[in-house]
């Protein structure tokens, strides 16, 4: 058995698609960082030991290691322990996963929250509750892993779109003759940054009688004014509810996002009209069958959402620093051009695998971590630097790296 896969490894490592973990740790403890030291916190690693600063999470408000959140968890930890001992529908869901969930939809302007574990097994376990044989799914081309598996798990006939290609969805749906209708796709591509046309997805499905499910992984928190997430971007739900325009047409919304990147902490949620929150929370075998998130989870998340919703500079500097990259790459004559992103994600395309990751390592050789996206996570020949900016980063951070991918280019 050994064997075989020795063999399958080195045909990884041969192909330049042999991943490896780093050993990433802050530079200092938060909780030990002093005031002048405030531009390390969420930016500036231990990786492998080596003091580095990284553009690799996706901290993208910088909010994972904000005071508050570690005291929430700490309180939440004296308070009801480290473990949630059960599934939600055991004994797993606790008075601060209840308030979490009620805040959620508030904050996203839809009747009602389900919070899960993990956004992986949120997608996984919604899809399959929601269509099964005799239905079709309609997925985008780049959509996330997750997203995938979770179609494929719900037996759904699927039918895979190119990316962004509304034209191609209108015919697919126009020619289905399946009982129920689903289009799933990212709402901002983890890979590539860009934002989904929602308004004109949510047009197309009323056409077509289908539901719209929006992963919004990348977005919530990020855009909106409030950091509400891509239906607030376009200007259809959010804080203040669902938007005049909009009333009475989310009904056929399936909105999903994750709560370890921009909200720092850990997990997932599915928000939309209530009995459909509900249908998953009966039916998700992931939700059933898995553990709940403990507690010292759940309650700084209830923090999170509360700064995520107030802390508008947040947002405002992370434009801003979007701005300084978009500006410094252009200076700095690269071989290599950014895909055109409204959002913290901020790929930049170099080819092919060899190169990626040896300007990666050009990188790591100046103190600044990007990492290198390959195949399949992306297409083959657009292997990438997968940049990724967070409120945390100064504009001197986002200099440096500028000046880093000068040097690495030279
Ligand atoms: C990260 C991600 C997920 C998975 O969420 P986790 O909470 O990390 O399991 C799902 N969808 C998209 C688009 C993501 O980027």
């Amino acid at each position: 058995m050994s064997g075989l896969f020795d063999q399958e490894l080195a045909l990884l490592r041969q192909a330049n698609l042999a991943r490896q973990r780093r050993q990433v740790a802050p530079l200092i403890a938060p909780a030990d960082l002093s005031l002048t030291d405030e531009a390390l916190r969420g930016t500036t690693y231990l990786i492998n030991g080596q003091p580095r600063l990284s553009f690799g999470s996706n901290d993208y408000l910088g909010l994972s290691q904000h005071p508050a959140l570690i005291q929430a968890a700490q309180q939440a930890a004296a308070r009801y322990g480290v473990g949630a001992t059960a599934s939600p529908l055991v004994c797993g869901h606790s008075p601060e996963h209840e308030a979490l969930e009620h805040e959620l939809a508030a904050m996203v302007g839809l009747p009602r929250a389900l919070y899960f574990y993990a956004g992986y097994a949120a997608n996984v376990g919604i899809i399959p509750a929601l269509v099964g044989k005799g239905d079709a799914v309609f997925s985008d081309a780049l959509n996330h892993a997750c997203l995938i598996d979770g179609i494929r798990l719900s037996r759904a006939e699927s039918h895979v779109l190119p990316h962004a290609d509304l034209a191609a969805l209108e015919s697919a749906l126009k020619a289905s003759t399946a009982r129920r209708k689903l289009v799933v796709t990212d709402a901002v591509f983890s890979m590539d940054g860009n934002v989904v046309d929602a308004p004109a997805l949510l047009t197309l499905c009323e056409r077509h009688d289908a539901w719209l499910m929006l992963d919004d992984a990348h977005g919530f928190g990020v855009l909106g004014a409030h950091g509400e997430g891509t239906l607030s971007y376009h200007g259809m739900a959010g804080i203040d509810g669902v938007a005049g325009a909009w009333q009475g047409r989310l009904d056929r919304v399936i909105y999903m996002a994750t709560l370890g990147k921009a909200a720092g902490v850990a997990g997932a949620f599915v928000a939309g009209e209530a009995s459909m929150v509900e249908w998953v929370l009966q039916k998700a075998r992931t939700y059933m069958f898995a553990t709940a998130a403990p507690a010292m989870i759940a309650a700084p998340l209830r923090v999170s959402v509360g700064l995520m919703r107030d802390d508008a500079w947040r947002r405002t500097h992370l434009r801003a620093l979007q701005d300084r990259l978009r500006d410094g790459v252009r200076q700095a004559k690269l071989p290599w051009a950014l895909l055109p992103s409204d959002t913290a994600i901020q790929p930049l395309i170099i080819g092919s695998n060899e190169d990626a990751l040896a300007v990666m390592a050009r990188l790591d050789e100046q103190g600044v971590w990007v990492p290198a996206i390959r195949p399949p996570t992306v297409p083959v020949g657009t292997a990438r630097l997968r940049i990724s900016l967070s409120a945390a980063h100064t504009m001197a951070h986002v200099d440096q790296l500028c000046a880093a991918l000068a040097q690495a280019a030279a």
